[in-house]
């Protein structure tokens, strides 16, 4: 298939992350980064050919508006003017309205406005990238792809929480998940690797990168995931707490701590960041704790000890398990936190392969343990969200 080049777009609050992505292949021709948009620190940097170039973004204009409008002459200076057939935008919040990729059009694009309220900080910044991409590329169709479809097929049991049904119905308050693009991805991919249909496969899949969520997946569906209402939930994270107490909150707050420093806190200042009182970075706690650090060592132990409770937990929707998966920055390259995680799940029959888990890292998929008593292996699979919104997005033309 000839022109099926997608322009993947992924808008946050203060970046933009950008690619052309080769959507039979998956392979990335340019990727490039916004950063620091909104201060004056703002600039952009992509990579084409293997060269690297960075120019500072010193407008008045939104940062946003004028990075996407600079794309329109870098695509034509790339050569791929007359290649592209689509724009793929990742959006975070698709709420219960979107259970899978749409083409965007007026009343799509009001709707993920209308669920800024459940994605403050994303919604709207995923909003200015899809209006100044329609600007910008006006000729070419665009598609969202929601972090939060992949999960819509949890069940009522899944995505209620025991609180007050009102909570629900007036305010739509339930788990709804995200990172629910990288699950699929591994999922479909580990299936192939096991030569089976993925929807006779049941996997946990295990994303750890700077936020980090475990996914049950049954027969191909997500059943049941550890991020919820916001991505505060679920495992340890980098800089975030994962579950806690809601107790400490109101504990705190009587102690005269504002809403926002509670909230700073358990988001930006707690995680692999917190408990070590390092660093939020995987490579930087294994290192510190090679040289003795006592507080990188327990960082260590508590995300290894979590994902390791998740994933026990997470066999309870499973009719059977063919495959964890790990994937993430984390997932993918960390032998150690692999390694530490198989050892905790010992109950479970796993015996870890070192040499295959040592060879599975840096873009390498693998086998790194089997587990006879489950009948199931443990894989590295490298996730490729950008692949999956472009090979959906051109789906859909
Ligand atoms: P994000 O969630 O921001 O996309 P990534 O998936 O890139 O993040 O994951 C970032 C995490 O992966 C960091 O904690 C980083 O230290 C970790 N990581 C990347 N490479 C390695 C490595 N070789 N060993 C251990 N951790 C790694």
């Amino acid at each position: 298939m000839s022109n099926s080049f997608v322009l993947v777009i992924n808008s946050g609050s203060s970046s933009l992350k950008f690619a052309i992505i080769d959507s039979v292949t998956g392979d990335a021709m340019v990727s490039g980064l916004g950063e620091c948009f909104g201060t004056p620190q703002a600039s952009m940097s992509w990579k084409f050919e293997g060269n690297k170039t960075e120019e500072a973004v010193n407008t008045s204009e939104n940062h946003h508006q004028y990075a996407i409008s600079r794309l329109v002459d870098l695509v034509e200076q790339w050569g791929y003017n007359d290649k592209l057939v689509a724009v793929g935008h990742r959006i975070v919040h698709g709420g219960e309205k979107f259970t899978s990729t749409v083409r965007i059009d007026q009343s799509v694009l009001a709707e993920i406005e209308n669920l800024a309220d459940l994605a403050p900080l994303h919604n709207p910044a995923g909003a200015t990238g899809i209006r100044a991409a329609i600007t910008a590329f006006p000729v070419l169709p665009q598609f969202a792809v929601f972090d939060t479809a992949f999960h819509q097929t949890m069940p009522k049991k899944a995505f209620t929480g025991g609180i007050a049904k009102e909570l629900y119905t007036e305010y739509g308050i339930r788990r709804y998940g995200f990172h629910g693009t990288s699950h699929y991805y591994v999922s479909r991919e580990a299936a192939k690797m096991l030569s089976k249909d993925v929807n006779e496969c049941s996997f946990i899949s295990v994303h750890l990168g700077n936020g980090a969520s475990v996914c049950a997946i049954n027969n191909g569906n997500s059943v049941d995931t550890s991020m919820g209402f916001t991505p505060l939930a679920g495992l340890m994270m980098g800089t975030r707490s994962g579950d806690l107490d809601p107790g400490i909150i109101e504990f705190l707050m009587k102690k005269g701590w504002s809403q926002e420093q509670v909230f700073e806190t358990l988001n930006k200042k707690s995680g692999f960041l917190g408990v070590s009182g390092l660093t939020s970075d995987a490579r930087g706690i294994l290192e510190a704790m090679e040289n003795g650090h006592e507080g990188a060592k327990l960082a260590f132990e508590v995300f290894t000890y979590r994902v390791a409770k998740f994933i026990g937990s997470y066999l309870i929707p499973l009719d059977h398990l063919d495959a964890i998966i790990f994937t993430g920055g984390i997932g993918e390259n960390s032998l150690p936190i692999r390694s530490e995680i198989l050892s905790n799940l010992k109950l479970l029959g796993f015996i870890e392969d070192k040499t295959a888990n040592a060879d599975a890292r840096f873009g390498a998929s693998g086998t790194i343990a089997t587990s006879e008593l489950l009948n199931a292996v443990a894989m590295v699979i490298p996730t490729n969200e950008e692949f999956v919104i472009a090979q959906q997005s051109v789906e859909l033309l």
